[in-house]
């Protein structure tokens, strides 16, 4: 079965084929570690599970790695162009009064639970930007070298202006952008175009008091032994390289970094590599809350807390990030996700029965896999999903083994065995003796005793065979 996966950078469907044989390189950019993740950021976290996923189960081995940015990433970065605002790391510290490195700490331990509840599989790697410093450096280096970033007191900035296709994955006008005509603030009149960006800062000017600093053999007159720290957009170029090499399978991320961090990131890792940086760009729309871009304001930036607060299971999220297309807005109300409950439940049920796992159908196997590759169509493989629960050509038994498989892709963490009750000896005597009441035809008796097996917690069934006992 040929994978066909949605490319941002040719805006086409592509049929997919990995760079090495059955093994598929990926990155995705991950949290910046000052805040509690919303749902939203839970969406993007399981579309990469889901693309994940689906590789291993058409037979690809993946390699993930998801970053986590704990320095330079500034408040104003996912905005503009412009480097401006604060280091989110250190504005969190001073919130909080701790330090940089205890915030990290702090909200990658809750973010790795929530991401567990959700059921995604961990990644390969998981690098920090502050454990890469190295990596970094080395890689501004050789963009100065080859001409492609300039040094000024503040800063070493990338030049746009030495790239050919620069806004080749957002498919923007650059003229418009370049050299401050209407477009990107140029805060640091040394920048020689609107649209450069920073791969270094040094600790001078708004950043004289930088909590996290690194020495660098760079040189600006301002500060001693090059004294600084990152910009955010290095941070991901030299993490895939150290980790996945020039040229990567995927690169995966929200829509948002399309324009300013994507765009930027290919900038760099192909002016410095001399090589395609990613073969397919895949990008996640983002999720709504009542209609509305999610907001801590109004209220509506919910958390997975939140959501369990409310007594759902984090798995009933999961199904509802399902029924939708990752390329698709979708939108979060409690209506929607007591819906999605209900829906979740139906299935859980049938694959908590005692029913034997039997085999796996190839038809609906087909349909499903034909569905997720697809461009990662998992609302159409819950169709499917739905279409064989209701199916009279297949047994229940084999209903079962099927889900079960289809489930390597979902992650609904359905059971994948039957878990045999233990039937205490009290309530084995009690059906025993209805079996004898009921040959004696004593129906009074058989139904007294079938209400007594319910008070203790079990349920009695006839069957063609005798009787069968399951849990209330
Ligand atoms: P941040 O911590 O802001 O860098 O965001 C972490 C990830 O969550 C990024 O990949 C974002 O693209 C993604 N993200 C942020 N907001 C949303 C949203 N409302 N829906 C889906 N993904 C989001
Ligand atoms: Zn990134």
């Amino acid at each position: 079965m040929s994978l066909t996966i949605y490319n941002t950078i040719s805006k086409k469907k592509e049929t997919f084929t990995s760079l090495l044989p059955n093994k598929v390189k990926i990155y995705h950019c991950g949290p910046t570690v000052y805040w509690v993740q919303h749902i939203g950021n839970m969406r993007a976290v399981y579309f990469a599970d889901i693309v994940r996923r689906t590789l291993n189960y058409i037979g690809y081995e993946v390699i993930l790695v998801r970053n986590f940015t704990d320095v330079g990433h500034l408040t104003g970065d996912n905005i503009g162009d412009a480097d401006t605002g604060v280091d989110r790391m250190q504005k969190a510290a001073e919130r909080e009064q701790s330090t940089p490195e205890q915030i990290a700490q702090k909200y990658i331990d809750i973010y790795n639970t929530d991401i567990r509840l959700l059921n995604t599989l961990p990644p390969t790697f998981t690098p920090h930007a502050t454990e890469h410093i190295a990596d970094m450096i080395q890689m501004v280096e050789t963009l100065l070298d080859k001409g492609f970033a300039y040094v000024t007191p503040e800063a070493i900035y990338f030049d746009t202006s030495r790239v050919k296709d620069y806004t080749k994955l957002s498919h923007q006008k650059i003229d418009s952008q370049r050299n401050g005509s209407g477009h990107g603030d140029i805060t640091n009149t040394s920048k020689k175009n609107a649209t450069d960006f920073s791969l270094w800062f040094f600790a001078t000017g708004a950043h004289t008091n930088a909590l996290q600093i690194w020495k660098s053999p760079f040189v600006s007159p301002l500060v001693k032994d090059g004294i600084g720290f990152p910009g955010w957009h290095i941070e991901c170029s030299a993490m895939s390289r150290h980790f996945l090499g020039d040229t990567l399978d995927m690169h995966l991320g929200g829509i948002e970094h399309i324009p300013i961090h994507h765009t930027n990131e290919i900038a760099q890792s192909e002016s410095a590599n001399d090589t395609e940086y990613v073969k397919y760009w895949l990008h996640n729309e983002h999720l709504l809350v009542d209609g509305e871009k999610m907001s801590k304001s109004t209220g509506t930036s919910y958390t997975l807390d939140d959501i369990t607060a409310k007594g759902y299971d984090p798995l009933v999220l999961r199904y509802f990030f399902l029924q939708a297309h990752y390329r698709s807005k979708q939108n979060f109300t409690w209506e929607a996700l007591t819906a999605s409950s209900v829906a979740y439940k139906k299935i859980l049920l049938f694959m908590q029965s005692d029913t034997v796992f039997g085999t796996v159908s190839e038809e609906y196997k087909s349909k499903f896999t034909e569905a997720i590759c697809d461009d990662f169509n998992t609302a159409a493989a819950l169709a499917v999903v739905h279409e064989l629960l209701k199916s009279t050509q297949v047994s229940d038994s084999d209903k079962k083994a099927t889900i079960r498989d289809f489930d390597i892709v979902l992650g609904l963490g359905f059971p994948t065995v039957v878990t045999q009750i233990e039937i205490p000896a009290i309530v084995k005597d009690l059906a025993e003796k209805r079996v004898v009441a009921k040959s004696q035809k004593d129906w009074e008796l058989a139904d007294r005793i079938r209400a007594e097996i319910l008070e203790l917690g079990y349920i009695l069934t006839d069957t063609e065979k005798g009787y069968h006992i399951t849990l209330k």
